[in-house]
């Protein structure tokens, strides 16, 4: 199911769901984006592998982001402060109702990282272009049509673009009661008090008839991941569990989805949206009651919790299988972690860059010129080098 019109405008939800992995570059690897138009040049930066010389890299991302910045520089010294001004959280000052899962999987690997995103969307935007991560989305979209079809649906309203993914949980829920594997399965819930959303890349059950989650990692390389990459992926794929287990529990409210949202419980949906509804045996004219069949459908199916988690890493090149890893769930573990990222959200804390140990990840960042954290932790080790030699 799809949905056109202005879907953008709306579509908060990470529906490419191994999209932060492919923008997360492995300590191992040397990165050569793939920007072809004109315009690309400008914002483009060139990474090499971590033992390359640091010096030739800040040369020539200075150059290209000097390129880039020629009309923004009163715009960076903007985002400079809004980086540390404190009158508004996060959430308000980047106008979020909700996070996602996959910005706060982008948070566990560098938190300075997703806030340089979201203050220069134009990098990231390039970022996302890249061959590999453009190859993935592909590979993703072909294993969700290998068993369910793409059905376009005009919308028209906020109400109507989340009309579209409520219904397709609608479409899915019975599917997977009946034991068939469903793909692309959105998933939502309030964690820790804030609101998150998220895609599960499959649902089915094993021969033990046990309800696995199997996320896709698709790779350039053809080899398992860093111990730090696949720490991310689990903490991924633990926040889908949580978010699941909430829906067949019954734990999700009306008022989670509208309020948290904003959302016009009485708004009439767009005849695309009622007509597909219809089309899938779902009778509803507002958005309201499309809520109220949704949540009961889920949490009075028979569907469990999810037993297992389950992370496939696929290589792009051999479209071949390099090795699946369950991933382990520690409830409390996973809470902590989501709490401490929630800090900075709240504005309880100022966002923090990588670990001196993790240093290694500043090397093909696309911000490494220009990240306060960075330049902060340089001045720190020269001055220490300066004490011991005085
Ligand atoms: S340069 Fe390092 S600390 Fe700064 S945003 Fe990039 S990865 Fe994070």
């Amino acid at each position: 199911m799809d949905a056109s019109g202005s879907q953008q405008l709306f579509d908060d939800w990470d529906d490419i769901s191994d999209s932060e992995f492919l923008n997360i570059p492995s300590e191992q690897q040397s990165i050569e984006p793939h920007l072809n138009s004109e315009s690309a040049v400008k914002h483009s930066v060139t990474f090499e592998s971590p033992c390359a010389s640091t010096s030739s890299v800040h040369n020539r991302t200075a150059e290209a982001l000097g390129k880039e910045t020629v009309n923004t520089e009163n715009v960076r010294g903007l985002k400079r402060k809004s980086l540390h001004e404190n009158s508004c959280s996060p959430m308000q000052r980047f106008f979020k109702r909700h996070l996602n899962v996959t910005l706060l999987c982008d948070q566990s690997w560098c938190e300075m990282k997703t806030v340089y995103g979201l203050l220069k969307p134009f990098v990231k935007r390039k970022e996302m272009q890249r061959a590999e991560v453009q190859i993935g989305k592909e590979i993703h979209l072909s294993r969700e049509r290998e068993i369910q079809d793409v059905v376009r649906v005009n919308i028209c309203t906020r109400e109507d673009a989340e009309a579209i993914k409520l219904l397709k949980m609608l479409h899915m829920t019975p599917l997977l009661e009946a034991g068939e594997r469903v793909r692309e399965f959105p998933v939502f819930g309030v964690l820790e008090g804030v609101y998150v959303m998220g895609v599960i890349d499959e649902l089915v059950y094993n021969q033990k008839g046990e309800l696995v989650l199997n996320e896709l990692k698709t790779r350039k390389q053809n080899s398992l991941p860093s111990s730090a990459q696949d720490k991310v992926n689990c903490f991924q794929v633990g926040l889908y569990k949580l978010l699941f287990d909430g829906l067949v529990r019954g734990e999700v409210k009306k008022d989670h989805v509208l309020n948290h949202l904003k959302l016009r419980s009485g708004q009439v949906l767009g005849a695309g949206v009622q007509a597909h509804a219809k089309s899938i045996g779902v009778q509803v004219t507002t958005f309201e009651e499309l809520v109220d069949a949704l949540l009961i459908t889920v949490s009075c199916s028979d569907l469990p919790c999810i037993d297992l988690l389950q992370i496939e890493y696929y290589h792009q090149g051999s479209s071949g299988t390099i090795g699946t890893r369950v991933a382990p769930f520690d409830e409390a573990q996973l809470r902590a972690e989501l709490q401490s990222h929630l800090a900075y959200w709240r504005g309880r804390r100022e966002p923090k860059g990588v670990d001196i140990e993790e240093a290694w990840k500043c090397k093909s960042c696309l911000y490494e010129q220009t990240c306060n954290w960075t330049k902060n932790r340089l001045q720190v080790s020269d001055q220490q080098a300066d004490h011991a030699s005085s």
